[in-house]
């Protein structure tokens, strides 16, 4: 069973311009994206910069609202919830950031962090929190007197453990993760994704993972679905996206991020030249058709829809 459903989500941001400031267009950003995630499954949503990703993981946190469709968390619908209603379902869906110390109080020490929500949620106070805490500091692998420093004497491996653990303090059942280990070094991103995984197995989490990184997807995703410009163009399951990839711009993605044959390399590498168009005037018809080598007539005027061409593999291309 699912523990989040996301359906036709849609995200367009106003264009204000003139004297009058009147709305002149709009940037759509997310543009009917449907999906869904089991419980202890992760979902990677990759895709270059801007092409909504991260829109996507505000617009299902209620960060910000969506203009159209539906998120459905846990069986229950909170697409339209205000703030005040949202509140009990924060505790179910908790997010990761890519640089956990911009949302830490400098001011306070990390132990006090950590322990919020568990007070903000009424989940526990005083000597059962600090417990709480120094098990969760204790779990995401930093030693348990590291609760009295302070976010700014951590490294940047150790405050991604401690967002970690802030983010597991409610228990939630879903993290949105965006970008969790883009700043920090390789060996490093593997500890941190290794530690996710082991989360994941103990608690059955869901993991909607946003990255432009194939090599970090490829590592923690279960299912991968591929965005351009506010789009799905292909979903699949790990290994069938990267054995198989039936979307050009899939194809040029995987062979951008892994070249093992310098001469396909060449050749593939020249799909993805170009600039993404912007999303304030994306391309008619299929969005990628400035950049598809494959291209055709039908391309330029028809929108493809995202269909199953073969059990969990979906793309959206005239052409398969
Ligand atoms: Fe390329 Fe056309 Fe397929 Fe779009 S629909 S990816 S332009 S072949």
């Amino acid at each position: 069973m699912s523990v989040l459903e996301v359906d036709k989500l849609v995200k367009h941001f106003p264009i204000h311009g003139g004297l009058l400031q009147r709305r002149v267009g709009e940037v759509r950003a997310v543009d009917g994206v449907s999906f869904a995630i089991a419980k202890g499954e992760t979902l990677g949503l990759v895709g270059e910069s801007g092409c909504g990703k991260s829109t996507v993981g505000k617009t299902i946190l209620k960060l910000i609202e969506p203009t159209s469709g539906r998120i459905v968390l846990g069986g229950e619908d909170i697409t339209a919830l205000k703030p005040g209603a949202m509140w009990p379902h924060r505790k179910r869906i908790q997010t990761i950031f890519q640089d956990p110390y911009s949302s830490m109080n400098p001011r306070l020490s990390s132990g006090t962090i950590v322990g919020e929500p568990l007070e903000n949620f009424g989940i526990a106070r005083g000597r059962e929190r600090d417990e709480r805490v120094a098990a969760l500091f204790q779990r995401v692998g930093l030693r348990p007197d590291a609760m009295r420093k302070f976010a700014h004497e951590f490294s940047g491996g150790q405050r991604q453990r401690l967002g970690i653990a802030k983010a597991l303090s409610v228990s939630p059942d879903v993290i949105v993760a965006d970008e969790p280990v883009s700043a920090l070094d390789v060996s490093v991103q593997a500890q941190v994704l290794n530690l996710l995984i082991d989360l994941q197995e103990e608690r059955g989490l869901a993991y909607l993972f946003i990255s432009h990184d194939l090599a970090v997807m490829r590592h923690i995703s279960h299912r991968i679905a591929v965005m351009y410009l506010g789009r799905i163009v292909e979903l699949a399951t790990k290994r069938e996206l990267f054995a198989r990839p039936l979307h050009p711009y899939t194809e040029a993605l995987l062979s951008a991020a892994t070249a093992p044959d310098p001469r396909r390399a060449k050749r593939k590498r020249a799909i993805v030249q170009g600039d993404v168009p912007s999303p304030a005037k994306p391309p008619p018809g299929c969005h990628f058709h400035t950049r598809c080598p494959y291209a055709v007539a039908e391309c330029k005027v028809a929108s493809p829809t995202l269909r199953e061409v073969a059990p969990g593999h979906f793309v959206a291309c005239h052409l398969r």
